[in-house]
C-alpha cells in the first residue's frame, strides 16, 4: 500500500507488531511499576520526571511506526505525537479528522514500512 504521493510504504498490522507491542507496553508497565518502588514517596520529581520520559519515548516510538487511513475516503495519514496522545483510541483504531476530507471517524492503524 502507499500513500497518494507513492513516496512511503504501509501495510497491515499484523500479530506479530501486536506481540511487538505487547512487549515494549508490559515493559513500559513494568519500569513505571519498579520505579514507582524505588522512587516515591521520596524522590517524587525525579519519578515524574522518569515517567514522563518513558510516556513520551513510547508515543514516539508509536507515532514513527502506525498510521492511519480514513474510514470515509481511504486516504493514508500521519500524525503528530500530539494527536497520537490526545487521540481516543479503540483496539485497532483511533478517533482522528482526516486531512483529504476533512471528517471525524474511527481510523484504521496500519503499520509504517520503512
Ligand atoms: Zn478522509
Amino acid at each position: 500500500m502507499e500513500d497518494k504521493q507513492g513516496n512511503r510504504n504501509y501495510r497491515e498490522v499484523t500479530k506479530a507488531d501486536w506481540r511487538r507491542f505487547a512487549w515494549i507496553l508490559l515493559i513500559f508497565v513494568l519500569v513505571i511499576t519498579a520505579s514507582s518502588f524505588l522512587l516515591l514517596p521520596g524522590y517524587w520529581s525525579l519519578w515524574f520526571f522518569i515517567i514522563f520520559v518513558i510516556t513520551f519515548l513510547l508515543i514516539a516510538w508509536h507515532t514513527k511506526n502506525f498510521a492511519y487511513q480514513c474510514p470515509k475516503c481511504d486516504e493514508i495519514f500521519e500524525i503528530s505525537i500530539i494527536t497520537n496522545f490526545l487521540g481516543p483510541n479503540n483496539f485497532d483504531r483511533k478517533y482522528l479528522k482526516c486531512p483529504l476530507c476533512g471528517k471525524r471517524g474511527w481510523a484504521k492503524v496500519l503499520k509504517i514500512v520503512h
